[in-house]
């Protein structure tokens, strides 16, 4: 499932965030377009009244930077530091302050967000200008690639140390996975994540129960006001990375979904939407005494780097449901048609999954398909970027 994030022309500047999809539950979609049309309409009860409209103003948001300090204060070695999970306090020396920093690379004023003291205008073109365009922060799927986890703590949620194993093993899997289909494909990938500064923990009551609203405000400001505190640049210099994907951990059965860039025209929100993520559940909503499995892991962190959703129709990625029903009957396999195997149970001890020459495309591995010809709707101008 991956949701877009787009602006309201007006001034309230509210994050309109909408859906477009999961596999296996359709009736969701059904009910989430209704209330799209709902909200588009005015009437949502997700239409609220954005209390802070000038968000991302030019104070720098000095009370978003303390919680988040706060949030990685607390205690770290609760989620990691018993039982062989010490290594995550790898700055001992400086105790759990070597946290607050994440190891470098989050900020409080340097981040790539755009204010007005950047003296940048807030014209249409912004958000290209800024070197932010057209991919946004997982540009693409190649060469050295790093994945930030945060892990959301939410009140009595968390994670145990059985599922933080599974969570890691998962990304590991499907990080492997994509590595695999890059090399069959000529396409030289290092996915470097799992490692212990680029994991985080995030604590935040109430957040989990948003993000299994699927569509919340809450969540998606909540998330990408903590996301901007990364330093981008920091992180792509410290492992010779053009692209940085997140993943943020979610300790509760739900579907999983991803918020890849797509540009609005509008700079401050591009600026702050940049930041890509995956939400990953760690229970699958349909069989919720099961993990999300390692191949939804794979599915929504192609999200990220341009893949698109292909099993139902979807118009803002163009995908007809002629499309959808011709993957269906010649790529059945595609990861992005189906993360679950043809009984429909989940693997956990591999991926299975393919990449149709659609998924090949979208993720600029492939220039040229012979799909192109019969969909020629799905041509997009940039590689890796919907538009
Ligand atoms: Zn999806």
């Amino acid at each position: 499932m991956r949701y877009n994030n787009h602006m309201k022309k007006d001034e309230t500047r509210t994050p309109l965030s909408y859906p477009t999809c999961s596999a296996p539950k359709r009736a969701a979609v059904i009910l989430l377009c209704l209330l799209l049309t709902l909200s588009l309409a005015g009437c949502s009860p997700f239409s609220r009244d954005n209390p802070d409209p000038i968000r991302f103003s030019d104070i720098p948001g000095f009370s978003q930077i303390e919680s988040f300090f706060e949030s990685l204060n607390q205690k770290f070695s609760d989620l990691f530091g018993d039982n062989g999970w010490t290594n995550y306090g790898q700055n001992t020396e400086q105790g759990e302050g070597g946290f607050t920093n994440g190891g470098g690379f989050t900020n409080g004023e340097r981040g790539n967000r755009v204010t007005k003291d950047s003296g940048k205008s807030d014209s249409a073109e912004e958000g290209y200008q800024n070197g932010l365009a057209p991919q946004g922060s997982a540009k693409f799927l190649r060469g050295n690639v790093v994945l930030v986890s945060v892990y959301l703590i939410d009140g009595n949620a968390a994670f145990n140390e059985e599922e933080l194993a599974y969570t890691r093993e998962a990304l590991d899997m499907a990080a492997d996975w994509m590595e695999t289909q890059a090399a069959k494909h000529g396409v030289p990938l290092n996915i470097i994540c799992n490692q212990p500064e680029l994991t985080f923990r995030y604590h935040a009551d109430g957040l989990v129960n948003e993000a299994q609203k699927k569509v919340s405000f809450t969540y998606s400001n909540d998330i990408g006001n903590y996301l901007y505190h990364f330093d981008l640049k920091a992180l792509q210099e410290a492992y010779d990375a053009e692209s940085v994907g997140f993943l943020i951990f979610l300790p509760a059965a739900g579907t999983s979904f991803a918020y890849p860039y797509t540009a609005t025209g509008n700079a401050i929100w591009d600026a702050v939407s940049y930041y890509e993520y995956s939400n990953l559940f760690l229970y699958d909503e349909s069989a919720p005494d099961e993990y999300e499995n390692p191949a939804t892991y794979a599915h929504e962190l192609l999200h990220q780097f341009g893949a698109c959703d292909l099993y139902e129709e979807n118009e803002t990625d163009h995908i007809s449901q002629e499309l959808s029903d011709y993957v269906a009957d010649n790529y059945p396999s595609e990861i992005m048609y189906y993360t679950y195997e043809d009984d429909d149970t989940s693997n956990f001890d591999e991926i299975t999954k393919e990449m149709s020459p659609l998924t090949l495309y979208f993720i600029g591995w492939e220039d040229d398909i012979a799909e192109l010809k019969q969909f020629p709707e799905i041509k997009r101008k940039y590689p890796c970027a919907f538009e």
